[in-house]
C-alpha cells in the first residue's frame, strides 16, 4: 500500500482535513497543532476529532501527521522560549492521546550561537519531560538542511538527540526524514538512495525512521537552504523520486508532500506518484 498525502489546513476542523485528503487522492495528512507561526489557537472539539478518527479508520488511512509550530525552540539556551516550547509541546502531545496512533514531527531547533553540543542537551532535555512512557503519540524528530545553527542537519546529531534520551521515553522517538532538507543538507538521497539509507542506518538506525517529507528542492546539493520546490520541477527531480518512492527499504512509510502547492497541485502530485507505484 502506497501511502501518500500533504500538509493541510486545519483551518476547516479535523474531519474536514480527512475529506479533503480523500477528495484529492491522499490516504494520509499532515497538519499544523497550532498556528504555525504565531501564538493564538484552538482546539477541536471533540465530536471533530472522534468523526477524524471515524474516517480515517474506515479509509485504512496511515496516522495523520501532527507537525508543531515554527516558534518552538527546544535547543533554546534562553529560558522563557524553552519553557513555552516545553510546555507547548507537552500539551500538544496530551491532545494527541485522542487520535490513536498518532505521529508528532518537530523541528530540533537552532542553538542560536551557543553550539552544536550544547542545543542538543537543551533538546534532548525537553524531550525527557515532554515525553510519558507508555503514551500512544510517537515523536518524530525532523531531518533538517542544516541552515544557520539550526541542529539535525546530519544523521549524527540526531543519533546524539535519540542517545541522551532516557530509554524509556526513547521508544516513543522516531524520526522524519525530509528530502529537500537532506539534500539541502549534503545527502543524495536522489542519486544514491541505497547508500543514504545504509548511512541512515548505520548512525541511527532504521527501525527509527516513521515517515518521509516528500519535497524537492530549489537548491544544489549541500546548499544547507531548504528552499522546497514542486515535486520534478527542483534538483532531486522526477527520476530521484521515482528512486526514493519506489525503495523497498521505505516503500512502506507514509510520505507526507510539502511542497509550494495549493490543493489542485497537490492532487496532481499525488496522482504523479500513485502513477509511478504499482501499488497504489
Ligand atoms: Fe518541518
Ligand atoms: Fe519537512
Ligand atoms: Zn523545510
Amino acid at each position: 500500500m502506497f501511502y501518500i498525502g500533504c500538509h493541510l489546513s486545519v483551518s476547516g476542523g479535523y474531519e474536514a482535513m480527512g475529506k479533503t485528503a480523500l477528495s484529492i487522492g491522499a490516504n494520509t495528512f499532515q497538519y499544523f497543532t497550532r498556528n504555525p507561526r504565531g501564538r493564538g489557537f484552538k482546539r477541536p472539539s471533540k465530536e471533530d476529532v472522534a468523526a477524524l478518527v471515524a474516517l480515517v479508520k474506515e479509509n485504512g488511512f496511515a496516522p495523520p501527521l501532527a507537525h508543531a509550530p515554527y516558534t518552538f525552540n527546544p535547543s533554546s539556551c534562553e529560558e522563557r522560549i524553552w519553557q513555552y516550547s516545553c510546555e507547548s509541546m507537552r500539551e500538544d502531545i496530551e491532545f494527541l492521546e485522542a487520535i490513536p496512533g498518532s505521529l508528532y514531527n518537530f523541528h530540533p531547533g537552532s542553538h542560536v550561537g551557543k553550539g552544536v553540543e550544547t542545543g542538543i542537551a537543551n533538546t534532548a532535555k525537553l524531550l525527557n519531560s515532554v515525553i510519558t512512557p507508555g503514551q500512544g503519540t510517537t515523536v518524530l524528530i525532523e531531518t533538517m538542511a542544516g541552515k544557520g545553527s539550526e541542529i539535525g542537519g546530519r544523521f549524527e546529531e540526531v543519533a546524539e538527540l535519540i542517545r541522551l534520551t532516557e530509554p524509556e521515553k526513547r521508544v516513543h522517538l522516531g524520526v522524519c526524514l525530509d528530502t529537500c532538507h537532506i539534500w539541502d543538507g549534503g545527502y543524495d538521497i536522489a542519486g544514491e538512495t541505497d547508500r543514504v539509507l545504509d548511512e541512515f542506518d548505520r548512525i541511527i538506525g532504521r527501525e527509527r525512521l516513521r515517515a518521509i517529507h516528500l519535497n524537492d528542492t530549489k537548491n544544489p546539493l549541500g546548499a544547507r537552504k531548504d528552499r522546497h520546490e514542486k515535486i520534478g520541477e527542483g534538483f532531486i527531480g522526477l527520476e530521484g523520486f521515482k528512486n526514493i518512492i519506489t525503495n523497498n527499504r521505505i516503500a512502506h512509510l507514509p510520505f507526507y508532500l510539502e511542497t509550494p502547492n495549493e490543493l489542485d497541485g497537490y492532487a496532481a502530485e499525488i496522482a504523479l506518484l500513485r502513477g509511478i507505484r504499482n501499488d497504489a
